[in-house]
């Protein structure tokens, strides 16, 4: 198969798109999280299609992209005052809510569960997009499954090249982790995944949010999370991560005394001046907003520069830094080493 690439400022191309979608066809879709892979979310063969592109567990739910508010209605069978008010605060945004789902959304979509998550983004490319198809859109990231997400259109078409119909390139993503997951299906709600809508921003709307054990711990084996998304191996890069947890002086001195081929460094701007290996910076320090935006691109620069061995800095798991903490800890398969 021949992928398009789109752009995304181009109406016509637009336009392309969207008949794809109607057709049963796959389109990388630009938003302000990460890149989707999108389909036509009530059309269940598409949907699966969706599952065989990427390689994902069947079992992996997909969430529905909505460009609309009262597109939320058929798709779910109550929606609370809380949703209302998450909505009021955080929609359109990198916020997913998962609710009961109706009957119009197919079991492939759900991956059989009664739950169904929703999301309205804000990227007008994704926006426009939905609109024109005029049905709402499963998307989970647009990357091989288990490696990390898609941030920009070139990432999408090295991953998924051949195997989808086309990508509508809108730039990079802006935010660059994926959105923010919050369950209304249980009470208290539970934080499910975390993203550019912190926590404490739930927590203002809602009051009591529960954090589910799975964003900051590896699942115990044989454990049901209450995302399916969490047990598996993620967001990784060929490289094994190594996270040191300690002062930056400790850091730049214990990947300097391991410096062997093979060793890089996931960094913060500025410190790859002090380190004798190759570096990868993501981000300012004080910046956890701009650590978001470029991770992925920096997990996938060090397979392009051979990295087999990667010691990154993590930041503190607060505010956005929470998102940025979940993603690097399974890029690291959870491996720290404190370094003082
Ligand atoms: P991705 O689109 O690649 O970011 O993956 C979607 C994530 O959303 C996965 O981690 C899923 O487990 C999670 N998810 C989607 N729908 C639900 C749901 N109904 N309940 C819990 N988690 C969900
Ligand atoms: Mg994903």
């Amino acid at each position: 198969m021949q992928t398009l690439l789109l752009k995304a400022d181009n109406p016509a191309d637009v336009e392309t798109a969207a008949r794809i979608l109607r057709g049963g066809g796959l389109v990388g879709m630009p938003t302000e999280t990460v890149y989707g892979l999108a389909a036509n979310a009530l059309d269940a063969e598409a949907v699966a299609k969706i599952f065989v592109a990427k390689g994902r567990p069947q079992d992996n739910p997909l969430i529905v992209h909505i460009s609309q508010w009262e597109q939320i209605f058929p798709l779910v069978r109550r929606v609370p005052e809380s949703a209302k008010k998450l909505a009021g605060a955080y929609w359109p945004g990198p916020m997913t809510m998962v609710l009961e789902k109706s009957g119009r959304i197919p079991d492939v979509t759900s991956a059989g569960l009664p739950t169904v998550g929703i999301r309205f983004p804000s990227h007008p490319a994704a926006r426009a997009l939905i609109s024109a198809a005029g049905v709402p859109v499963a998307a989970p990231s647009a990357n091989i499954s288990g490696f990390p997400s898609t941030t920009t259109a070139e990432h999408v078409m090295r991953d998924m090249g051949g195997k989808i119909d086309a990508v509508l390139d809108g730039g990079p993503c802006g935010v660059g982790v994926e959105s923010t997951i919050v369950t209304l299906a249980s009470d208290p709600p539970r934080l499910l995944r975390p993203g550019g809508v912190t926590l404490e921003q739930l927590r203002a709307v809602l009051g009591r949010v529960d954090v589910d054990g799975a964003v900051m711990n590896p699942l115990p084996k044989g454990a049901r999370p209450l995302s399916p998304g969490m047990k598996y191996k993620h967001y990784s890069p060929k490289a094994n991560v190594i996270i040191l947890n300690g002062s930056e002086r400790a850091y730049l001195d214990y990947v300097n005394a391991h410096r062997e081929p093979g060793v890089a460094a996931l960094c913060y701007r500025g410190e790859e001046k002090a380190l004798r290996v190759p570096a990868v910076c993501y981000g300012a320090e004080t910046d956890c907003r701009e650590q978001a935006r470029e991770l992925f691109e920096a997990l996938r620069r060090l397979d392009d520069i051979g990295a087999k061995t990667v010691y990154a800095r993590c930041p503190e798991p607060r505010g956005v830094g929470l998102a940025v903490y979940n993603r690097l800890m399974r890029a690291a398969g959870f491996e720290v080493v404190s370094v003082g």
